[in-house]
């Protein structure tokens, strides 16, 4: 890769004049879904516009044609100069096929700036960690994915962080459990498995009123997990958000073969969450990124739609079968945050965007919800073609799994009967197969329990 001023310091020597292709009007105006197949990968900064598909990069290290150029490599690091016109150096520092996913990233999300990391856990916790010191406080809502909740409670007490949970669905709730140390507020929307949502112009109001008079470095940051509703559902940094997280190995990745996060946000935080990659060393593999950004991120809008599609015809499925007791999916005119979710799920065309994900409560024959829960999932892992039972979600196929003896096993039984988390309660991830097959799998399971 040639990039434009790789030369320009240190021999004197102005590259050639090159005609880019550039676009008729402005990048910007497109609309999202075509910005995340096109990227920008035909200009100046990529200089990658002979490739129809961005060549996949894999140099572990970077050939310097002067100490001057190494110099400056390391002085720009970080910043936004080193972001604009990078100087590659070694590969867990930055690399070229992971800078044009995180600016594809960052426009998903319409943030600033992106960050990648190995997995969705390495995002997170760099997105709490590079903010938080020694006597800090994190708020958390008390539903969470189960390793979140592990950090949160196992690792970061090590260092003097502690946390404290709240209902964030009531403001009121919020503003008790703030404290002078408070540096994050950090939850999930939807929740993860219950689907209920968490308002997040609401939260904004409560944490504004809350770092009035504090010092920059001192604010609370709103850090939310995006990854069940994904930047194509929702994008949290438009209801005033700090920072996004995504695990990159759900929706976003698609197609379930590579492990990848990210962190998105204002410019302010880019520099911070670079340091913290470099040193921690959770970097996205460039044959990874590439992936996401070839694969991935360019089918998610049209993959959503679809996702979409079948979870609402299966959601009004379930809603009137007589084997279930519960249907949660935000798409429903019964949800009981219909309103927020029509609000704050949106796609960025307009259109409400409900998502993929959908949770549901049997009921066996014998009333035994524990028991009937179960003999549905077994027989599906058994029986059922178009329904898998595995963790993760947003991938082509439908996956579904079984929350209270599965992903949330390690929530104590009390906190589980609060927080709505039964034993007959099912996870459903739609994917991309034709929903009439989805349903005859689900109402053989259900003639089954
Ligand atoms: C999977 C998941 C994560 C963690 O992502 P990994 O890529 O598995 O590390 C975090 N939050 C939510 C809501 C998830 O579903």
């Amino acid at each position: 890769m040639r990039k434009k001023n790789s030369t320009k310091k240190g021999n004197g020597v102005a590259p050639p004049a090159k005609k880019l292709h550039e676009p008729r009007k402005p990048r910007e105006t497109y609309r999202l879904r075509t910005r995340l197949i096109h990227g920008s990968f035909a200009t100046g900064k990529w200089d990658y516009d002979h490739h129809v598909v961005p060549p996949e990069t894999r140099s572990a290290t970077y050939r310097l044609e002067s100490v001057l150029r190494g110099s400056e490599g390391f002085v720009g690091f970080g910043t936004q100069a080193g972001q604009r016109d990078p100087i590659y150096i070694y590969d867990r520092l930055d690399e070229p096929t992971r800078g044009m996913l995180e600016e594809n990233l960052a426009v998903a999300e319409h943030g600033e700036m992106a960050v990648t990391f190995s997995t969705g856990m390495a995002a997170i916790s760099a997105a709490i960690c590079s903010v938080v010191k020694k006597g800090s406080q994190v708020v958390a809502h008390r539903v969470l994915y189960g390793c979140t909740h592990s950090l949160l409670t196992n690792w970061l007490p090590r260092y003097g962080v502690r946390t404290d949970f709240a209902d964030l669905r009531c403001p009121g709730c919020l503003e008790k459990v703030l404290t002078k140390d408070s540096r994050v507020v950090y939850f999930e929307t939807p929740v993860n498995p219950t689907m209920e949502l968490i308002d997040l112009a609401a939260v904004r109001k409560t944490v504004d009123r809350f770092n009035k008079g504090r010092r920059d470095d001192d604010r609370i940051l709103i850090v939310v997990d995006n990854t069940f509703a994904t930047p194509y559902c929702q994008r949290p940094l438009e209801f005033g958000a700090d920072l996004v997280v995504d695990s990159l190995t759900k929706a976003i990745g698609g197609f379930g073969t590579d492990m990848g996060g990210a962190v998105v946000g204002s410019q302010k935080y880019y520099a911070n969450l670079m340091l913290y990659r470099k040193d921690f060393g959770g970097v996205l593999s460039p044959r990874n990124a590439w992936s996401i950004l070839v694969y991935g991120l360019p089918t998610l809008a049209t993959r959503m739609v679809n996702y979409q599609k079948a979870a609402l015809k299966v959601a009004e499925f379930l809603e009137k079968h007589p084997k279930v007791t519960r249907v949660c999916y935000p798409g429903l005119a019964t949800f009981p945050q219909a309103d927020l979710a029509r609000r704050q799920m949106v796609a960025s065309d307009g259109k409400f965007a409900p998502g993929s994900l959908l949770y549901f409560e049997v009921k066996g024959s014998d009333k035994n919800p524990a028991a009937a829960g179960e003999r549905f999932v077994n027989f599906i892992a058994e029986r059922a073609y178009t329904i898998t039972l595995a963790v993760s979600l947003g991938q082509i196929k439908t996956l579904i799994e079984n929350p209270y003896s599965m992903t949330h096993a390690v929530v104590p039984e009390k906190e589980k009967r609060t927080i709505g988390l039964l034993p007959g309660g099912i996870r459903l991830s739609l994917g991309l197969e034709d929903w009439h097959d989805i349903i005859a799998d689900l109402e053989a399971a259900f003639e089954a329990v």
